[in-house]
């Protein structure tokens, strides 16, 4: 688990690229430059841990691409202490930058494969979200609501109601919406009162799909 400062320039530069392409958020231009990425990917991968792009994690699934990351994060507008719901801990990097803007985090995984291995990784990396949990984020988690905001990781054929039950009177749901195999909509509700919520949509993205139940 080494950190240098080749890794060091390369985040930077990562981050550099990702304000070129449209990131003004400093907090997460910040949590970028600081999460070591290479540490969250299989050693076969280090090489190329600071392109822009996705990777496989195994069981399936990817890490999302940087640019992506930082687009939902941008969206949530974190403030310190807010309590922000993830669905799809996957490697557990969106967790860390998350974590690192100054939120609580509660995340939720269905494959178990993944969710041991980055409950082993993230506090090794002194990475500590309030929850990880093994589950299934379609139902998100009653117990802990209401939440600041809720980021889904995942492509969903449609925004699940448990999910905008669980957000705060003013919060943010951010979920990528579309159809297995095809791209997905970026979607940002914002709930405006008990029953209102705003829908906001930014364009095409390419996510694996948010299945049901638990593996
Ligand atoms: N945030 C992750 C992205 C991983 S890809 C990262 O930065 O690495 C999406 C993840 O969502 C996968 O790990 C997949 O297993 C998980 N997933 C899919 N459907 C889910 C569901 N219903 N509940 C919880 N996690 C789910």
């Amino acid at each position: 688990m080494k950190d240098t400062a080749k890794h060091q320039g390369l985040r930077n530069q990562l981050a550099s690229v990702l304000s070129q392409k449209g990131i003004t958020d400093k907090n997460v231009l910040e949590a970028i430059k600081k999460i070591p990425r290479h540490l969250f990917l299989n050693s076969s991968f280090e090489d190329y841990a600071y392109q822009d792009k996705a990777f496989p994690i195994g069981a399936g699934q990817t890490i999302s691409q940087p640019y992506t990351v930082a687009f939902q994060s941008q969206l949530l507008e974190v403030k310190k202490d807010d309590k922000v719901l993830e669905i799809g801990t996957g490697s557990g990097y969106q967790t860390a930058v998350l974590y690192t803007m100054g939120a609580k985090v509660f995340s939720i995984e269905r494959q178990n494969e993944l969710f041991k291995s980055t409950s082993l990784l993230l506090p090794k990396l002194n990475i500590r979200p309030k929850l990880l949990t093994f589950g299934d984020g379609y139902k998100g988690l009653p117990n802990y609501a209401p939440f600041d905001s809720i980021i889904v990781t995942a492509g969903a054929p449609m925004i699940p109601q448990p999910l905008m039950a669980q957000l705060k009177v003013g919060g943010r749901l951010v979920i990528p919406v579309g159809e297995e195999g095809q791209a997905q909509i970026m979607t940002m509700l914002i709930r405006k009162n008990e029953t209102q919520f705003e829908k906001h949509e930014f364009g095409e993205f390419r996510f694996v799909p948010l299945l049901e139940n638990k593996n």
